[in-house]
């Protein structure tokens, strides 16, 4: 894409009303525009980031056997006072409530547990029907009481979340090891494995633990307790000595650790399929709940952990995989007609190649390109100036700097460093 045409325009100032350095920095670079405290719009650079990660997401969702859905933002009263969350202390404070014309209540989700499992009563009756696995990328709202970590923490959002349905609590235990293992590889798949630890967290009636995915980080909300050496840790909320010795770690090895919540995995056992009587008939005849677990994570949530995570002092560093663009092509022609012909024709062998470039063809001082190319954060930045052959052509890394030479048929490779 050329950025002449890019509508967006990076900033130079930080937007006043906004505290969080991940929303700074994509406010500035022109990914996301704030409409409101915890309500951001995504621009062309930002819907890029946000595909990304969700393909990536999709792919290990799949793999675990996952079948995508998209379910409906606008809730059903009649079916959430089923399971005792339409109204209630742990409720009342999430809900967005709104009403029909003539009065009849709906609420905006939260989440869905609810409308999932009453889906599944019309396709599962026997064992036979079972295992199975949905997930949705899909639009949730909460009415968070604070929204200041800008991406992070939305009030409208959007999650992947994930159900599975099983026959019994072992089935459950080995898909959930799967489905730990299927997050582990989305955190390293984004480029924040090395910060993201399996977390135990309080769990719910049917298990003594859920666990969570924290990234380690000084915009975390939560306080952990980090075993480096087993790569696990534990949440500030469950921590006891009872605990510790339960998960046979020592309170010496532990390391304390501001984090952000990427992800949450959570075994529900039969607290939604029984008062939604969610049953199918086992091998021998007899009628039994399905058991099931909910998988989650904030798209926005874990864009913004990229940006904290990595950024530096001259903006945003994306990892490859969920990068906007892999090149940032520079052009330095300062009106040279033949260098703007070579990065135009260098332009256009890239795309051609299957190469995603962003071509900065503005007419502006090279001071000013750099400091925009460093705010946006694309891994390889290519410069076509006075100096440049199709045997030496300057690569400089955002993420350390490090700058290299490449001959043109590399860089048409996809080789950007020697
Ligand atoms: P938190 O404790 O941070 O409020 P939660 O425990 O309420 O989150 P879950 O209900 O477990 O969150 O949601 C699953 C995932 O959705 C979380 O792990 C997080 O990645 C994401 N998420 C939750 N709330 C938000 C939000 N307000 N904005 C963006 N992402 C969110
Ligand atoms: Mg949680």
């Amino acid at each position: 894409m050329r950025q002449s045409h890019l509508f967006t325009k990076t900033r130079k100032e930080s937007p006043k009303d906004e505290i969080s350095q991940n929303a700074q920095l994509l406010i500035r670079g022109g990914y996301i525009h704030k409409e409101m405290a915890g309500a951001y719009d995504l621009l062309p650079l930002g819907l890029r980031v946000f595909e990304k990660i969700k393909q990536i997401i999709r792919e290990e969702m799949n793999a675990l056997g996952g079948q995508e859905v998209s379910f409906t933002a606008l809730q059903d009263p009649e079916l959430w006072k089923e399971t005792n969350r339409w109204k209630g202390e742990a409720v009342d404070e999430v809900w967005f409530k709104t009403e029909l014309n003539g009065g009849t209540q709906v609420g905006l989700g939260f989440t869905h547990e609810e409308p999932m499992t009453r889906v599944m009563k019309n396709h599962i009756s026997s064992y036979r029907d079972l295992p199975r696995y949905t997930y949705q990328f899909q639009t949730k709202f909460r009415n968070e009481l604070r929204a200041k970590s800008g991406i992070m923490r939305g009030r409208e959002f959007l999650m992947k979340d994930f159900y599975s349905f099983n026959r019994s609590d072992a089935e459950l235990e080995v898909f959930y090891e799967e489905a730990g293992a299927a997050y582990l590889n989305v955190f390293r798949r984004v480029g924040i494995g090395d910060f993201t630890y399996l977390t135990f967290a309080s769990g719910g009636v049917f298990s003594k633990f859920s666990h969570e995915f924290q990234c380690v980080s000084t915009a975390g909300e939560d306080t952990i307790y980090i075993d480096t050496d087993k790569r696990i840790a534990v949440n500030y909320e469950v921590m006891s000595d009872d605990i510790l010795r339960d998960l046979g770690i020592s309170k010496e090895a532990l390391v304390e650790a501001k984090a952000i919540e990427v992800g949450n995995i959570f075994k529900l056992g039969t607290r939604f399929s029984e008062p939604l009587g969610l049953t199918f008939k086992d091998e021998d005849g007899v009628d039994k709940p399905v058991v099931m677990g909910s998988y989650g994570i904030g798209i926005g949530r874990l864009m913004g952990t990229i940006v904290e995570v990595l950024c530096d002092e001259k903006g945003i560093v994306w990892p490859e995989s969920v990068a906007p663009f892999t090149i940032h092509l520079v052009e330095l022609s300062q009106g040279d007609e033949k260098i703007r012909a070579y990065a135009d024709k260098l332009y256009e062998d890239l795309t051609v190649a299957g190469i995603e470039v962003l071509y900065d063809d503005r007419d502006m001082r090279a001071g000013e390109k750099f400091a925009d190319s460093d705010l946006l954060g694309i891994p390889h930045r290519v410069v076509v100036g006075k100096t440049t052959t199709d045997s030496a052509i300057e690569v400089v890394r955002r993420k350390n700097g490090n700058k290299g030479v490449v001959t043109r048929e590399k860089l048409l490779a996809g080789i950007y460093h020697a």
